[in-house]
């Protein structure tokens, strides 16, 4: 690793970071990102540019607004830094290559996607759709590499030596197509189930986008650790939701420590059914997992086997 590249690429990432703070603000309000100048939301004032230097700006200013002293949300010091760290650690496991270039773009897209979906339990099409199209190129320049290269020229010898783009496409639609319907077959089991929509349409084309750039092993890798991961988060808020509720009963009303946590638990279990569970935090994040760990998970389980 060359230490002067790698600080310019750390550098890049910061201002990557910053532009994508401006697309978690702008996408889900309906603003263009394309609209040069930023204002400050509460007093409307513009925001200059040696008021934008990434983190910088944000210590200097410390977290507030140069003219009207409200808060800025420190999500923008954690943006910037996240896309720094991420482009370098790309670099760091990827090298000087092609694969380096794609992880930066699909985690670029992944961490706009997961702030989005915490703040606004939305996933813009503005971002997953391109990126849907973007894993697809991608994939013609970088190998997937997953079943189908590696099954379908067992039964037929390739034609000419540009194949292997061929089936790095079909890999990248086919684990678009599976990370897709996966999450629309979970999504109608839960409306069945529970009468009540817990995954939306964003979760499905926020998992086709992570197919096209992951192929099918790393996207059904991505879904059940996105699973185990959302399951431990919502018991563990049932669990503190319980505790402080039986605390609460037994302290006001001077209820036996049994009743308190009967009654409690009815709460707990309201509690859970209204918290908005963002499912794109969970997938995001473990789809970023994925492309880090992923293959060495799955040289881990086969040696379990
Ligand atoms: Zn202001």
């Amino acid at each position: 690793m060359d230490p002067a590249l790698a600080l310019a690429i750390f550098a890049l990432g910061l201002a990557f970071g910053s532009f994508l703070n401006v697309c978690i603000y702008r996408l889900p309000r309906g603003v263009p990102v394309t609209v040069p100048r930023s204002a400050c939301p509460k007093c409307g004032n513009l925001i200059h540019f040696y008021d934008n230097v990434p983190i910088l700006s944000w210590m200097i200013l410390r977290g507030r607004c140069r003219h009207c002293q409200a808060r800025i949300s420190p999500r923008y010091l954690v943006v910037e830094l996240l896309t720094g760290g991420l482009f370098l650690a790309c670099y760091a496991h990827f090298g000087l290559t092609l694969a380096t270039l794609k992880y930066c773009a699909f985690g670029f897209l992944l961490l706009g996607l997961i702030f989005t979906d915490a703040e606004t339990q939305l996933l813009p099409d503005k971002m997953t759709l391109p990126g849907l199209v973007l894993g697809l190129l991608f994939s013609l320049v970088v190998p997937v590499n997953d079943l189908v290269s590696q099954v379908l020229p067992l039964f037929s010898a390739p034609a000419g030596g540009a194949s292997w783009r061929w089936l790095s496409l079909a890999d990248a639609l086919t684990g678009a197509l599976v990370g897709a319907s996966f999450l629309y077959g979970a999504g109608a089991i839960y409306l069945r189930a529970r009468g009540v929509h817990g995954m939306g349409f964003g979760d499905v084309k926020l998992m086709a986008m992570v197919g096209a750039f992951l192929g099918i092993r790393l996207t059904i890798f991505t879904i059940f650790a996105a699973s185990i991961a959302g399951s431990l988060v919502g018991l563990w808020t049932v669990w503190v939701v319980w505790m402080k509720r039986t605390r609460r009963r037994m302290a006001r009303h001077h209820e036996s420590a049994r009743e308190a946590r009967r009654r409690a638990w009815g709460s707990a279990a309201v509690a859970l059914r209204r918290f908005p569970m963002p499912f794109g935090v969970f997938l995001g994040s473990m789809a970023m997992v994925a492309f880090f760990l992923g293959d060495r998970f799955f040289r881990w389980y086969w040696r379990l086997l």
